[in-house]
């Protein structure tokens, strides 16, 4: 049985740690051949990963950034906690 979108998902994480090998990975390359949603997922996360990798993260953090990244990801959140 072929894994469903939301194990996919999860397979998207794991696999940049560990990449499938098998009757795991095939499981996943049909169902990314058949499902642009999971596929787009899939390369915008290497796409992440890879952005991070080459982030020079020495650099001092620019206090006015951070704090509009907080406000940012705190306004988010709350967003989706009043939806559920
Ligand atoms: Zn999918």
């Amino acid at each position: 049985m072929l894994p469903n979108c939301k194990q996919m998902a999860e397979l998207a994480s794991k696999n940049l740690d560990t990449p499938l090998t098998g009757m795991a990975w095939l499981k996943r390359k049909i169902h990314m051949l058949m499902c642009k949603h999971c596929s787009r997922y899939s390369d915008q996360i290497k796409l992440s990963s890879k952005t991070v990798s080459t982030l020079d993260l020495d650099l001092p953090i620019n206090e006015d950034v951070k704090k509009n990244v907080e406000k940012t990801y705190q306004e988010l959140h709350c967003r989706k906690d009043v939806s559920q």
